[in-house]
């Protein structure tokens, strides 16, 4: 059975076609500069060279429809006709409180999405022309939404309620929500079976970090808790963003600097973060561990502090689970950077965390970096969030 995963952002649209018999990535692309002038097709069928296709493309109905031709070209083609795809899975950013479980997409479905556009204003109405897109192209065709913010869902309302007015969260569902849910909950299921773990019980605490960034404790598979809150600026210092902050902050700057609180948001989610803190270097930690290397003290300090607050989180979650049995690195930073990834541990030797230098000199791939007598298993699990996708429309259309 194939099944098209799609992830809509604003002006791109990133695809994969996955063969779900063996779970291998038949063909995919991205789409960028939907609805800007120079808009761009490229397309990677597997096996195969390379296709870059300069098409306008105004809308996201009109990349659906560059995707599918794509996908069915004699030439650099995969399958004969749509037929072929047995279902769509999007990832969608927000199911505000409705949503947690992934659902086939109905006109409620929708409704939702429609109106949780205020809580994902750059994700929700993308998602949502990228599935009327698929309906348009291929009708009939069972769609399903897979949420972001479904993992998070299962904290409990001690973890998930703002120490604000209650009223708040009746009127506009202001609570803690978490993001990169697919990755948390991909992770946290492979690190269970990769590690052997008991699958009821285990204690997981899965860092995503990477230019966004952000760690979840789960029990079972079930999350606990989870560092992104109403929107994913909460928690871990990332690529751009500031995390966790004193709230007064904004006053002051605002205050101070003449700015309003949209422009001093701005500033926190796309000017902050490594990029800020270290004057300006870069959101790229590649680049900051090498102006580290050069002397640079300001980019030395980002990377001390992004690496402390990841060890703060794992010491919180610990404690909000009453320990834990195995820490899981991905995406970017956790994938590639072993020395990142050593000096995070260096703080938990209380847990009896011990790594295995030659373990844990690995990139990319699932490894148990963790010394054979460590107390936790400490693991390398590369995230696959479109392979998430695509099996959780699987289980809903088999
Ligand atoms: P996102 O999906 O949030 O854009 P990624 O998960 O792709 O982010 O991670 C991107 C980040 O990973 C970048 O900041 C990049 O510098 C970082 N990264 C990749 N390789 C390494 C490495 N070897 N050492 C340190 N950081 C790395």
């Amino acid at each position: 059975m194939k099944i098209l995963v799609i992830n809509c952002g604003s002006s791109s649209l990133k695809y994969q076609l996955i063969d779900m018999d063996d779970e291998s990535v038949i063909a995919k692309g991205l789409c960028e500069r939907i609805g800007i002038a120079g808009s761009k097709l490229t397309h990677q069928p597997a096996g195969k060279d390379k296709v870059e296709i300069e098409k306008d493309m105004p809308t996201h109905q009109t990349a659906i429809e560059l995707v599918m031709e794509a996908l069915q070209d004699p030439g650099h083609g995969v399958i004969k006709n749509t037929d072929e795809i047995s279902a769509i899975g999007h990832r969608v950013l927000h199911g505000g409180k409705v949503y947690s479980d992934s659902i086939i997409v109905n006109d409620d479905v929708k409704k939702v999405i429609r109106e949780c556009f205020d809580l994902g204003p750059l994700h929700n109405p993308a998602n949502l022309m990228g599935i009327e897109a698929c309906e348009a192209a291929m009708p009939g065709k069972p769609n399903v939404a897979v949420w972001d913010t479904g993992f998070g869902m299962a904290m409990p309302e001690k973890a998930y309620m703002y120490a604000i007015p209650h009223e708040y969260y009746e009127k506009y569902s202001i609570r803690r929500y978490g993001f990169h849910g697919t990755s948390h909950m991909f992770v946290s299921g492979e690190a269970i079976k990769f590690g052997g773990l008991d699958p009821k019980n285990a204690k997981v605490i899965v860092c995503h970090l990477g230019n966004g960034a952000s760690v979840s404790a789960s029990i079972g598979g079930k999350c606990v808790d989870t560092s992104m809150g109403l929107t994913p600026l909460e928690g871990l210092i990332m690529g751009t963003r500031s995390g966790d902050i004193d709230p007064a902050v904004v006053q002051f700057i605002c205050n101070k600097e003449g700015k309003d609180v949209n422009e001093v948001l701005n500033i926190l989610n796309k000017k902050s973060g490594v990029l800020g803190m270290s004057g300006g270097v870069s959101s790229d930690f590649r680049d900051i561990e090498a102006a580290k290397k050069e002397g640079n003290h300001l980019a030395e300090v980002a990377l001390e502090a992004f690496i402390y607050r990841v060890a703060k989180y794992i010491g919180a979650y610990t404690a909000a689970m009453n320990g834990v049995d195995a820490i899981a690195f991905t995406a970017g930073v956790g994938e590639n950077d072993k020395v990142g990834r050593k000096a995070i541990c260096s703080y938990l030797g209380y847990l009896g965390v011990k790594i295995d230098d030659e373990a844990n000199d690995v990139r990319g791939k699932k490894a148990v970096i963790s010394a054979a007598d460590s107390k936790v298993k400490v693991m390398l699990i590369p995230t696959n969030e479109e392979l998430a996708i695509a099996r959780e429309t699987l289980a809903l259309v088999q």
